[in-house]
C-alpha cells in the first residue's frame, strides 16, 4: 500500500521543517508550500490524503485557502487540519464551518500533531460514527436503534433533541464541533434548534448524564467536544 501523502501549507520555515521531519519519520510522504497560492495549486496537482493548513499566511490567508479547497470538486474531499495560534477562536469556528475537520493550536508538540493526523486519516477511511451502531463510551452506552441511553447499566431519559446532540457528539469523540455544526446535525422537524439553544441542550444533557456529564467538554470560544480516551 502506498504511503499517505500529506501537504503542509505553512509560511514559517522552521516550523515547516519540523513538521516535515516528523511526518517523514512517521512514514508519510510530504509535500510543502510556503504560500496559500502555492498550496492550492499543489493540492490540485498531488491530490494529498490530508492537508495541514496554517491560518496566518501572507497574502492569501488560510481561511481563503480552506474555502477554495472545499469549493472545488477535485479537492473538496481532502481533510484539512488547521494550524492556529492562540486567540484565533473566531477563525477556528469559521474554518470548521467551512469544512476543516480539526485544528491544532501552536505551539504544539509533534506527538500531538501526529496523533491528530492519524485520527484524521483514520476518520476519512471510515466515515462512520453517525450510523445505527451502539456507541460505548466509558460508563455510557448510546443505542440509536432503540433511542436508548444507559449509564452504568441504568437507563436515562433524554428528550429527542438531547438524544440527537449526544449521539452526534459521542459519534466522534475528540472532535470539536461548533454550535452551528451541532444545530445542523440535529435539526428536527418539530423543534427549532438555534445556536443559542445548543448551550441549553448541553446544560440539560450534562445534568441528566450525571457521572458522565463531564464527558461533554466545552471548548472555549469554539464549541463542544465529546471526551476522547475515556
Ligand atoms: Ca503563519
Amino acid at each position: 500500500m502506498a504511503n499517505k501523502r500529506i501537504l503542509v501549507i505553512e509560511d514559517e520555515e522552521d516550523l515547516l521543517a519540523l513538521v516535515h521531519f516528523n511526518l517523514m519519520k512517521s512514514g508519510y510522504e510530504v509535500e510543502t508550500a510556503l504560500t496559500g497560492e502555492d498550496g492550492l495549486s499543489k493540492a490540485r496537482k498531488v491530490q494529498p490524503d490530508l492537508i495541514l493548513l496554517d491560518l496566518m499566511l501572507p497574502e492569501m490567508d488560510g481561511l481563503t485557502v480552506c474555502r477554495e479547497l472545499k469549493a472545488q470538486g477535485e479537492t473538496s474531499q481532502i481533510p484539512v487540519i488547521m494550524l492556529t495560534a492562540k486567540g484565533e477562536e473566531d477563525d477556528i469556528v469559521t474554518g470548521l464551518e467551512l469544512g476543516a475537520c480539526d485544528y491544532v493550536t501552536k505551539p504544539f508538540s509533534p506527538k500531538v500533531l501526529m496523533a491528530r493526523v492519524k485520527a484524521a486519516l483514520r476518520d476519512q477511511g471510515q466515515k462512520e460514527g453517525q450510523g445505527q451502531e451502539d456507541l460505548v463510551r466509558g460508563d455510557l452506552i448510546v443505542r440509536p436503534g432503540r433511542r436508548e441511553v444507559m449509564i452504568q447499566g441504568e437507563p436515562v431519559q433524554l428528550t429527542d433533541t438531547e438524544f440527537r446532540v449526544l449521539h452526534f457528539l459521542a459519534g466522534r469523540p475528540g472532535w470539536v464541533f461548533t454550535r452551528y455544526q451541532i444545530v445542523n446535525a440535529v435539526r428536527g422537524e418539530d423543534y427549532i434548534v438555534t445556536e443559542r439553544s445548543v448551550d441549553v441542550q448541553i446544560a440539560g444533557l450534562r445534568r441528566k448524564l450525571d457521572v458522565c456529564g463531564s464527558y461533554i467538554e466545552t471548548v472555549r470560544g469554539v464549541g463542544y467536544r465529546f471526551k476522547d480516551n475515556l
